[in-house]
């Protein structure tokens, strides 16, 4: 993906006529899509834009990717070597096995993921019934995760390909986040790098974050009270964690959201995180009037980060209140 400049077209041009490198190009908003046809273009491609020092980034290409797969049905203890030695004499090429843990506990689970090289019969393995015996169930590996680049925080590239100048997950500027003159200071400018807003560039209530939930929404039968507490407080050992259908094992966390420091200027958007379950239409009405309500009370207190502190240093629930109402009665500036 090349950033979009003035001269785009004479490059491609001179990439084709001039240095017989073949590619194509595919219009993409801010960006420009180069196709090479082999993988010795894409490196000559890649050398190329890095000598002109263009800005650009590199996906990764499907058709070389391993396929991942989950199995389920096997014993916890199954040794993954074992699965693995199997799947090669059933004709399968496996890269490598892994067992599934659980995200926080790293508790084994009985899944296991398997790296499949493409073959031509890889679509076979999701017949597949029995393994050593035993009755399995085969399905896609699919990662809910999206991927934010470290270097330029747009999002589902890895920052490994990314040659477009840095940006800074804090403050938007075009230095590496670990440079950020503003680390650590208290009244730091915050500002994201895809909006502009007033939030870290990888909080979850950016209207640029990926779209893709990071939690299945169907819990149907169920209220949203009911649906949240389960959200919280996951029940612990019965392997819940992992829903029928599809796997949904969440991998390494990249970039933790960091809330929003500067508390003006929010807006509606930024103020509903995303990922929580969907509730019922009418639950929903009164979710969203009890918010509006809430920010009404947020907005006529002063001392936001002083209340705050009050408030958690208390356990029970009224003082906590007590505290709220305190602070609503002392004299705001807009009295
Ligand atoms: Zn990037
Ligand atoms: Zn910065
Ligand atoms: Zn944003």
């Amino acid at each position: 993906m090349l950033k979009r400049t003035v001269e785009y077209r004479e490059i491609i041009k001179r990439l084709n006529q001039t240095y017989n490198i073949k590619c194509k190009a595919k219009e993409s908003g801010e960006f420009i899509k180069l196709f090479a046809e082999s993988p010795e273009d894409v490196r000559k491609l890649t050398s190329y834009l890095d000598e002109q020092q263009k800005e650009y980034f590199v996906i990764s290409d499907k058709a070389e990717k391993p396929v991942k797969i989950v199995i389920k049905g096997l014993p916890i203890n199954t040794d993954p070597e074992e699965i693995k030695n199997e799947l090669n004499e059933k004709g399968f090429r496996v890269d490598k096995v892994n067992q599934l843990k659980k995200f926080k506990t790293r508790e084994p689970l009985p899944i296991f993921q398997v790296h499949l090289f493409k073959t031509s019969n890889i679509q076979e393995i999701y017949k597949l019934e029995t393994l050593f015996y035993i009755m399995i169930r085969v399905e896609k590996y699919i990662i809910k995760q999206n991927h934010q680049c470290y270097n330029c925080q747009l999002w589902n590239h890895g920052s490994k390909g990314c040659r477009l100048n840095p940006k800074c997950v804090i403050c938007a500027g075009t230095h590496p986040t670990k440079e950020c003159p503003s680390k650590g200071k208290e009244n730091a400018e915050i500002k994201c790098a895809n909006c502009g807003g007033p939030h870290t560039a990888n909080y979850r209530g950016c209207p640029r974050y990926p779209k893709t939930q990071q939690f299945r929404t169907t819990q149907t039968g169920k209220s949203f009270a009911e649906a949240v507490k389960e959200k919280n407080n996951p029940p612990a050992s019965n392997g819940n964690a992992v829903r029928t259908g599809e796997t949904e094992i969440k991998e390494v966390t990249v970039n933790p959201p960091l809330p929003p420091k500067q508390r003006e200027g929010r807006d509606d958007k930024q103020a509903q995180p995303r990922g929580m379950p969907t509730p019922q239409r009418g639950e929903l009405q009164d979710v969203l009037e009890l918010a509006t309500e809430l920010r009404k009370i947020f907005s006529a207190i002063n001392d936001v980060s002083g209340t705050l502190k009050a408030m958690k240093s208390k356990e029970n629930v009224w003082e906590k209140l007590m505290i709220l109402a305190e602070a609503l009665r002392s004299p705001s500036i807009n009295d």
